[in-house]
């Protein structure tokens, strides 16, 4: 794959999740490693921007895993985004990981500033965003800006080997193999956290049983093919939803 459609990719991944709400306002961005280099493609900062959701390639930098801007020259005007340090840090802790989306969903951020866990509450509705109830999903404990090389690695150690991370009273970070599995766990948590949140609303809500939890922590079976036919299906999906 060319550096031009991996651009194209970290640029579509902040459309659709910011067509979907996913983030407040202006603010956010997704990255991803350049195969074979210490270097990585992120969203920018300059002249304009119009934030995550209307994000064109042209906005795309490329960075070094210390957050230095390597491309395009700095008379473009495009600047690392000041929580850059929030992807160099998880490139260098996780070898396995060639994507990082961070944004700021309200309703997970509020079950963060509320102490509240989300509960594995529905299993056929949605295993996909279930799994991560049942991994468990870990907090980092800090509101700060993720501003220098020293917080990424604080945060990378909260994230450990976990697909997502939440961070109080701030937002998300999500992390996968691809920019897709990258965004989709970053919807996945969402969603589980709108269910989490309206359930609420309505009353007391109850976890599923043990023994259901235990049959979708054995993995969902897959008749219609392998996990990386359903990343691909329901990425076509959101992209076609949100027009991205
Ligand atoms: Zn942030």
């Amino acid at each position: 794959m060319s550096d031009g459609d991996l651009r194209e990719r970290v640029a579509e991944a902040c459309r659709v999740l910011g067509a979907l709400d996913l983030t407040k306002a202006a603010t956010g961005h997704v990255s991803a490693r350049i195969p074979g280099s210490n270097h990585a493609l992120v969203r920018a900062r300059g002249p304009g921007e119009l934030g995550v959701r209307y994000t064109t390639a042209k906005q795309i930098i490329e960075v070094d895993l210390d957050g230095k801007l390597i491309g395009p020259p700095e008379e473009a005007g495009l600047e690392t985004p000041i929580e850059v340090f929030i992807h160099t840090a998880v490139y260098r802790a996780r070898p396995d990981v060639n994507a990082v989306v961070h944004v700021h969903p309200t309703t997970v951020v509020l079950f963060t500033i509320c102490n509240k866990p989300l509960l594995p509450l529905y299993g056929a509705y949605d295993p996909g965003s279930l799994q991560l109830a049942l991994e468990g999903i870990p907090t980092y404990e800090r509101s700060i800006l993720i501003s220098t090389p020293e917080l990424g690695a604080e945060l990378a150690r909260a994230i450990g080997q976990s697909s997502t991370c939440m961070m109080r009273g701030h937002g998300i970070t999500t992390v996968g193999a691809s920019v897709e599995e990258a965004a989709l766990a970053a919807i996945h948590l969402n969603d589980l956290a709108t269910v989490n949140y309206q359930a609420r609303l309505l009353g007391d809500p109850v976890p599923i049983p043990k023994d259901e939890q235990d049959a979708f922590r054995r993995g969902p079976a897959s008749p219609g093919g392998g996990a990386g036919r359903r990343v691909a299906a329901l990425w076509r999906y959101y992209c076609a939803l949100t027009g991205a």
